[in-house]
């Protein structure tokens, strides 16, 4: 009976998939796993050095990394896993957990909607940044990402405050329900849009 390899693929060769990459080509021995990453991109962005490329204070070639050449062990491939469906997956597990502490208001339900929340910003984070790139002109980049930085700074704010608005107005509960109703709704936004697309 022949025995299955594993197979690892990492979805995006951005910071965290590459980093992954690189310990998992380091800890694992020679042909016990096949991992696969797969990104748009040949290359990984340092994006916090991106405002000061644009700005010409370093180099464009010293903010990126060719995944090839230190993914040696891995096989890179170029191309995208489908970014709606990231969308609306990150989106509505983030809803989720943030239902989570409106039905369980103890520790327990706290960590579980922390690991719900975590996991869904993680999905829609480097998905959202990525076609905000691809949709950039070259020029512009910076610019863009920059803006969309300061964007993802005012969403830190503005969570905290729906809950704490409808918190103060009716009850903690229904604040982190509110928030995660409207997180919901964009996750359906994202989802529909994906079906117009397969029929227009
Ligand atoms: C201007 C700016 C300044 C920042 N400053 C800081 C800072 O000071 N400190 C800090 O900690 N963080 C900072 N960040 C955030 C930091 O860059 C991110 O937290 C980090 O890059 C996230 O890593 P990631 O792997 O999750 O996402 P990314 O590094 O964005 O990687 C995501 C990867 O996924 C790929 N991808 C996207 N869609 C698909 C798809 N459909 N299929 C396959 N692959 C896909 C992309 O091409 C990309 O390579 C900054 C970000 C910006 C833009």
């Amino acid at each position: 009976m022949t025995q299955e390899r594993t197979r690892i693929l990492i979805a995006g060769g951005g910071y965290v998939g590459m980093y992954t990459a690189l310990r998992l080509q380091k800890k694992l021995h020679r042909g016990e796993a096949e991992i696969t990453v797969i990104d748009p991109q040949p290359h990984m962005t340092y994006q916090p050095f991106l405002p000061e490329a644009a700005a010409g204070s370093i180099e464009p070639r010293h903010v990126v990394v060719p995944l090839r050449r230190v993914l040696r062990k891995c096989q890179v491939l170029t191309g995208r896993v489908s970014d709606r469906t990231a969308l609306t997956i990150g989106l509505l597990t983030t809803a989720v957990g943030l239902g989570v502490p409106a039905l369980l208001a103890n520790l327990t339900g706290l960590l579980v909607a922390a690991v719900l929340i975590g996991l869904g910003t993680a999905a829609v984070t480097p998905v959202a940044f990525a076609a905000l790139a691809a949709t950039s002109p070259a020029e512009r980049l910076g610019q863009t990402m920059g803006a969309a930085e300061i964007g993802r700074e005012l969403g830190d704010a503005g969570g905290p405050l729906v809950i704490g608005a409808l918190g103060a107005a009716i009850s903690l509960a229904t604040g982190f329900l509110g928030l995660g109703v409207l997180v919901a709704l964009a996750g359906a936004l994202a989802g529909a849009a994906r079906i117009g697309t397969h029929h227009p």
